[in-house]
């Protein structure tokens, strides 16, 4: 059940500073604390973006800090979900019971912390030239030098770190989805992540008014986040709405403008549509189209 064993062990367990003292926690027991300041939301996260930073990130990011150094786009988190889940664990102010949805799911035992991750998105990506095939694309970790990384190794919209779409070896990614709490996520030791479309994202979206379903796939255009090389994080539809269209490489990726109404966000990028319907489960991406990834996981 737990996964990357190897960068959980340089991970920090401290609680960050945002987090209630615990008094506050012994309070917030006895009420419904929905509407308490405690309650860590997309109100109250933090997000911070430069004015120099390019529009997509300003558009669609939340609870991050944003800005653009040597042109490369940085986006700095405290990775702490801002919404109610089970992973903060009982007596956080937002804890929330586990929800098994028909008993399928269960937790894993980790609880989240505060750690600090920081992208750093290449503003010109240069493409490693990969064909990207099954053979490459079978969610296994470590069975390719292609791979991204284990751990953080993406920014979604509301501020969590994705990772991408394997299990440590032995374990199965598809088995382990089952441990996803119901934004679609789960904590390696104390850092909670992502591994493809989720709600998470698609709450993020919906408090900006972009989208009105946090439920994956629902006919609305989706930006679910960022990967470390500059690879794009969409779900079913393209961004502007309109229907994915050509082939698609075996991680539901492929090369195009990433534009909305007459705004054009990336010229020729490369970007994955998570998306179960299209294939691969609705994962992140397991390949690593392009050369540079600037990522630093840790507190
Ligand atoms: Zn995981
Ligand atoms: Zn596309």
């Amino acid at each position: 059940m737990l996964i990357l064993l190897s960068w959980i062990a340089c991970t920090g367990t401290s609680k960050d500073s945002t987090s209630t003292d615990d008094s506050a926690v012994q309070e917030s027991n006895t009420t419904d604390d929905s509407g308490s300041s405690d309650v860590r939301s997309f109100e109250n996260c933090g997000t911070s973006v430069a004015e120099d930073v390019p529009e997509f990130y300003k558009k669609y990011f939340l609870c991050s800090t944003i800005t653009v150094d040597n042109g490369d786009v940085v986006i700095t988190t405290e990775n702490l979900p801002p919404y109610k889940t089970y992973y903060y664990g009982e007596g956080d102010p937002n804890y929330a019971a586990w929800d098994d949805r028909g008993g399928d799911y269960h937790p894993n035992p980790n609880t989240l912390a505060a750690g600090t991750i920081s992208a750093r998105i290449p503003s010109d990506p240069v493409s490693k030239g990969l064909s990207i095939t099954s053979a490459l694309v079978d969610l296994q970790m470590g069975t390719s030098n292609e791979e991204f990384s284990g751990g953080p190794q993406g920014v979604s919209t509301d501020s969590i770190a994705m990772f991408n779409s394997t299990a440590a070896p032995g374990d199965d990614i598809l088995d382990e989805e089952f441990t996803f709490d119901e934004w679609g996520s789960h904590p390696a030791g104390t850092t909670y992540h992502h591994h493809g479309a989720n709600a998470g994202s698609l709450a993020a979206l919906q408090y900006s008014g972009l989208v009105t379903s946090t439920t994956p796939g629902s006919t609305e255009a989706e930006v679910h986040g960022i990967m470390c090389d500059g690879t794009v994080l969409l779900g079913c539809l393209e961004l502007d709405g309109s229907t994915v269209s050509g082939s698609l490489d075996a991680q539901n990726g492929h090369v195009g403008d990433i534009k909305d109404g007459s705004a054009t966000y990336f010229s020729g990028r490369y970007h994955i549509h998570m998306c179960a319907s299209l294939g691969n489960y609705g994962l992140a991406p397991e390949i690593q189209a392009y050369e540079d990834c600037g990522i630093v996981p840790g507190r």
